[in-house]
């Protein structure tokens, strides 16, 4: 089954059930500072939650676009971790509650017209004291005892606000992905042969400031199922990169560089990280955001450079990641017409910024190769703060990219190190700041540098690759 048709069925049945069906947001979230990024379906539909609005119909199904920032190490490791994923959710505002949630998630699952999956390959996961939970699993829908798993961890608070527990579903994707004497092989352990496909949050609570709870008189639902996941399930292939949503971009990569996918470890893994970022970068950018050195503009930047860096590793020299932009464009446009209707600002923006980084790649490379050496050579395990710094200030290479280089070396990086170099870079830059500001209160014929005034104190190479 195509991803697409996971994604229609998916809308089908919630509207069958009285949904109405929201289109998918923005990336970038409105009037919510506490949120870089739309990090999930629910992450739109706050207005509701929190009781600002009122939706017309309290029953609200969406397929939304999210961006995960925390998960970027994950990706092109695991087989379901992504910067970019669409979350698949149903939403109940003071309608219905935990029992229907759960009935019609397993219905959606299970029932032929839909996923027909094998109920006897999920299992769930709830919160120990989530009782009511526990008995419609075990009584309505009939799951053996020894499938539901009881994790106090299980438990959605943001602090102040609704909060409550949720429960999860999981796809056992068979033996052969997990050795079941690995401690961590379980639903909701870090082995990947259960696999997590949809979580249903039961928002029942309200956490008070005084730090107790008391039962919500309205009780809502928020669920969110990854779409790229689903499809590796129904596609039956063993990572999420191996569906419809991910293969062409591979491919095309693949032909780009002259390689395959599936030979060898390392060259997958740049095959999915440029897979993933890709992504990322055409929905973010046809959403407006453009790549700068703050914000979600040096997310982007930082996405980019690192995918231009696994280009490198498979042997791509040229720009090329602007190029996938149609393919992206292609896989995506039965739902997303965007990155279509603007693939050729989306492709001008990516592609100037990748002759950007174009220019200090190969040197900051070489400068990284050295510096590993000299890790080994001296008996470090890590690359110091000191030296990922200057690559960052100097070659422009984001902390991530360091990290993915030592990674691949056996080697880390003074994470905190570099935290410092770069606050004590920041505290010179307010001091020079300052000075600029203090003596254009006093003559005022300095104005006109205000713009400079951030780079005092730079060398002149670090300034060019700065402000680029
Ligand atoms: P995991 O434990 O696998 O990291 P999660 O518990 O952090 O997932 P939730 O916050 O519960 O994820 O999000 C709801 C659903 O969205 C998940 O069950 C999963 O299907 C999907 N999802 C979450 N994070 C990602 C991601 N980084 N990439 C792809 N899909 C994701
Ligand atoms: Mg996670
Ligand atoms: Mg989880
Ligand atoms: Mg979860």
């Amino acid at each position: 089954m195509k991803a697409s048709e996971i994604r229609r069925k998916f809308l089908d049945f919630f509207a069958e059930k009285g949904h109405r069906i929201e289109p998918s947001a923005s990336l970038v979230p409105v009037d919510d500072p506490s949120l870089l990024w739309i990090n999930s379906g629910v992450a739109t539909l706050k207005k509701y939650f929190d009781g600002r609005l009122n939706p017309e119909n309290p029953r609200i199904v969406n397929a939304q676009k999210s961006i995960r920032t925390n998960d970027i190490e994950n990706v092109g490791y695991t087989a379901r971790h992504h910067t970019f994923f669409e979350m698949l959710g149903n939403f109940s505002i003071g309608d219905y509650f935990k029992e229907e949630a759960i009935l019609w998630a397993w219905e959606f699952l299970t029932d032929p017209k839909w996923m027909g999956l094998d109920p006897d390959r999920l299992s769930v996961t709830i919160h120990p004291e989530d009782d009511e939970a526990h008995r419609i699993w075990r009584e309505k829908v009939g799951i053996p005892e020894e499938r539901i798993v009881k994790l106090e961890d299980n438990f959605w608070d943001i602090g102040e606000g609704p909060s409550g527990p949720n429960t999860e579903i999981f796809y056992d994707r068979g033996e052969e992905f997990g050795d079941p004497n690995d401690p961590e092989c379980y639903p909701g352990g870090e082995n990947e042969r259960y696999l997590e496909i949809w979580n249903l949050v039961f928002s029942q609570y309200n956490h008070n400031p005084d730090g107790t709870y008391t039962p919500l008189p309205k009780k809502n639902i928020d669920t969110g199922m990854g779409l790229e996941r689903m499809a590796s399930v129904m596609q039956n292939v063993p990572t999420n990169f191996d569906t419809d949503l991910f293969q062409p971009i591979i491919q095309a990569t693949c032909r780009e560089a002259g390689v395959t996918y599936g030979e060898n470890r390392e060259t997958d893994i740049a095959l999915k990280v440029i897979a993933d970022h890709i992504r990322t970068l055409v929905f973010a950018v046809g959403d407006g955001v453009l790549p700068s050195n703050e914000g979600r503009g040096y997310v982007l930047r930082r996405l980019l450079r690192r995918a231009v860096r696994y280009g490198r590793v498979l042997g791509i020299q040229r720009p090329f990641l602007y190029r996938l932009t149609g393919v992206v464009a292609e896989i995506m446009r039965d739902y997303y017409p965007e990155p279509e209707e603007k693939k050729k600002f989306i492709e001008r923006v990516i592609r100037g910024e990748e002759e950007r980084f174009l220019e200090t790649l190969s040197e900051g490379l070489n400068i990284l190769e050295e510096v590993a050496e000299r890790a080994r050579k001296e008996g470090r395990s890590a690359i110091t703060g000191e030296e990922a710094f200057r690559l960052y200030d100097t070659y422009g290479f984001p902390i991530d990219l360091t990290e993915d280089f030592a990674r691949e070396k056996g080697l880390t990086v003074d994470r905190e190190g570099f935290e410092r170099a770069m606050e004590d870079q920041r505290e010179r830059a307010r001091a020079a700041r300052k000075d600029v500001d203090s003596m254009q209160v006093q003559g005022g014929v300095l104005s006109d540098l205000n713009v400079e005034s951030r780079f005092v104190g730079y060398t002149e190479r670090t300034v060019s690759t700065r402000v680029a």
